[in-house]
């Protein structure tokens, strides 16, 4: 209003000579005063405008420092969760040191480690060093001490607590120090974990490791480590005694093979059941793996102690199992070694008893030996008989020579016998009774029998087209029971006869009793019937020697049997052997086979075999074995007769 008024009174209405000076003065302090309050009004405006522009930027900052807290806010909560969970999660409890005060602060998991329920008495060290195994607290008391002073860069202990109800368990306890400026620690904050589990397993590493899984006997590390401190204690003690007694199942194979290997580890298990009440507890019982255990006897006296308990073993082994229904015998062989002088090595020790071993083994089984230093020459030579049968295909090695037999009547040459020989580099012609053996053991003798079949067969054909003057020769090879266990032997022969043209019905094959033995085994059966069916011939070799049942040779479809060496070689000595071999005559005779008397040496025991039948015959006395290049010879050669004291 008042600014309105003036500006009429300045501008528009009144002439300013009418007014009086007092008025025209008032004019103007009020103009004055007004355009100064304009200006101040003007200037309150601009201030206004600038504090609310301030105001509004002030609250722009207050927002977004506003923003920034809350995420800092929310940030350290998650933090706070996330660390509360890793260490509630992780079975970690926390604890924080005052050592100036001695104070102390543990978190409700340290509680949960210690199986306590409640803080009551529990705020220092002294507190929880109650908890710790007496053996460990000293441990403890000097690492944390060793911290303190700044001698380790870190606390990390690992120590056992026993908790109220008596319980064991494994805790690591980690902690840093903080320090003053003078170096001296004034707090100490760390974590307690739970371990024991951990311990646990790595407890079962350290057994398994040493252990056999499916016994739990010590394995063969531990009976070393244990066999060499016996070693060690020897050198400190000369006069103390220890054995070890190296244990083989015998025929475990038959026994897996037969009724399951499940029920072979059941087997295994109870025999070191047996074992142990064998022994005494300071005693060691291990198992090396297979049927194979090893017995440590300590303080033993002489070699009468070890055979003592070598005889226990075997009895009780000979006692039979049930398992799963079954009634299973057993027996083992023992090698036993005494600690000596030369001994100063756990495998050397274990080695010999290894060698001892294998001699009961060889020397008919389900007995102990005693290891003495030729056997480990023994060993040795085997070991290198071993290699050389391995080398001895590839350098073409082995040769076969050929023993002729004949009709005994006019001594008519029927054909021959093929016999492995090795023409060993350094030790000349070996027979096969010196590497057969080895060669079954360690797997090649099918592959011999395969390779004698080949060669054989070959050679028949050569001969019976170079001679075609003469009746077709016919060819004998041995074939071991190895090679029934290939499945194929039907085929292979069907194909090595078509391959080299030879007449099945001239082709015979020589079985061991001990083939037939294995009665429960179909599989032998079948082949043989299916090896007859292709037309070769079959013959029941060193009949007489084995177990087979009689009932074989009437199932069998056999063309013949050959009476062994031995029974012939006692013909003219002994009567019984003379009935015996009549029997066998008879027997064949009955059953219409043919016979081949083998080992035929003297005239005399010529004429005892012609006497019992007309059959035919193989000996020394004819011819021994000879090589291929002097059957050529012999073959044109021959007369008819040639070999008997009355024919000629
Ligand atoms: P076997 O099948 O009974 O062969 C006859 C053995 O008696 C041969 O021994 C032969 O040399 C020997 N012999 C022949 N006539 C007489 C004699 O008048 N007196 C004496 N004391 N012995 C005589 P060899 O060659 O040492 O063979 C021994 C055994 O080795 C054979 O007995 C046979 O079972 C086996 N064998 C030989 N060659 C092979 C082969 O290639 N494969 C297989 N699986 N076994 C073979
Ligand atoms: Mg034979």
């Amino acid at each position: 209003m008042h600014k309105l008024l003036a500006r009429q009174l300045a501008h528009q209405d009144i002439d300013g000579e009418d007014l009086s000076p007092q008025l025209q003065e008032l004019l103007q302090a009020v103009d004055t005063a007004y355009q100064r309050a304009e200006y101040d009004h003007q200037l309150m405006e601009q201030s206004l405008e600038n504090t609310s522009r301030e105001l509004v930027i002030q609250n722009q900052r207050l927002q977004l420092e506003l923003k920034s807290r809350k995420e800092t806010e929310l940030a350290l909560r998650q933090s706070e969760e996330r660390y509360f969970l890793a260490v509630e999660g992780s079975n970690v409890g926390i604890w924080d040191w005052d050592v100036t005060t001695g104070a102390v602060y543990y978190s409700p998991a340290v509680l949960k480690i210690l199986g306590r329920t409640d803080y009551a008495g529990f705020d220092t060290t002294e507190s929880w060093l109650k908890y710790v195994a007496d053996g460990d607290r000293h441990g403890l008391r000097q690492a944390i001490k060793t911290h303190l002073l700044g001698k380790t860069s870190q606390l990390e202990f690992e120590y056992q607590i026993r908790r109220d109800n008596g319980e064991l368990r494994w805790v690591v306890s980690r902690g840093l120090a903080l320090r003053g400026e003078s170096g001296r620690a004034y707090r100490i904050a760390g974590s307690i974990e739970d371990i024991t589990d951990r311990k646990q397993a790595e407890d079962q590493i350290r057994f398994d490791a040493i252990h056999d899984v499916l016994t739990g006997l010590p394995n063969r590390v531990l009976l070393l480590d244990r066999i060499q401190h016996q070693i060690e204690n020897i050198q400190r003690y000369p006069e103390a005694r220890f054995a070890i007694l190296f244990l083989d199942i015998d025929r475990f194979k038959l026994i897996n093979d037969s009724f399951g290997h499940l029920t072979g580890d059941q087997l295994l298990v109870e025999i070191s059941r047996r074992l142990k009440t064998c022994i005494k507890v300071s005693d060691t019982l291990a198992r090396l793996g297979g049927d194979e255990f090893v017995i440590l006897l300590e303080d033993i006296t002489g070699e009468s102690g070890a055979e003592q308990v070598a005889e226990r073993l075997l009895s009780q082994l000979k006692q039979p199992f049930f398992l799963e229904g079954n009634e299973i015998f057993t027996s083992s062989s023992i090698g036993v070694v005494l600690n000596h002088d030369h001994h100063c090595k756990a495998e050397d020790l274990l080695r010999d008893a290894d060698t001892a071993m294998y001699r009961a083994k060889t020397e008919g089984k389900g007995c102990y030996r005693l290891f003495d230093a030729r056997m480990h020459e023994h060993a040795v030579t085997r070991l290198h008989l071993e290699a050389g049968l391995r080398r001895a295909f590839e350098a073409n090695e082995f040769e076969i020579y050929y023993q002729p037999f004949f009709g005994l009547g006019q001594q008519k040459l029927c054909g021959f016998e093929a016999l492995i020989r090795w023409q060993h580099p350094q030790k000349g012609v070996l027979l096969p009774s010196e590497f057969m053996g080895v060669a079954e053991e360690i797997g090649l003798l099918a592959e011999m029998d395969r390779w004698v079949l080949r060669e054989a067969c070959h050679q028949l054909q050569e001969w019976n087209s170079r001679f075609p003057q003469t009746e077709p020769l016919c060819m004998s090879v041995n074939i071991s029971a190895r090679l029934f266990d290939q499945h194929d032997l039907p085929e292979y022969l069907a194909s090595l006869l078509a391959e080299t043209g030879v007449d099945s019905s001239l082709l015979q094959l020589e079985i061991t009793e001990s083939c037939l033995a294995l009665e429960s085994n179909d599989r032998v059966v079948t082949q043989l019937l299916q090896l007859k069916s292709l037309g070769v011939q079959l013959y029941l070799d060193n009949f007489g020697t084995g177990y087979a049942s009689l009932s074989y040779l009437h199932r069998l479809p056999f063309d013949g049997l050959k009476v062994d060496c031995s029974f012939i070689a006692n013909i003219g000595i002994s009567s019984s052997d003379k009935s015996f071999v009549k029997v066998i005559f008879d027997l064949a005779e009955s059953l219409d086979l043919r016979l081949i008397a083998e080992g035929i040496e003297t005239q005399e025991q010529l004429q005892d075999v012609r006497t019992l039948s007309s059959c035919y015959g193989q000996g020394f006395l004819f011819f021994r074995p000879m090589s291929k290049t002097s059957v050529g010879s012999f073959i044109s050669d021959y007369q008819p007769g040639m070999f008997c004291e009355e024919a000629s």
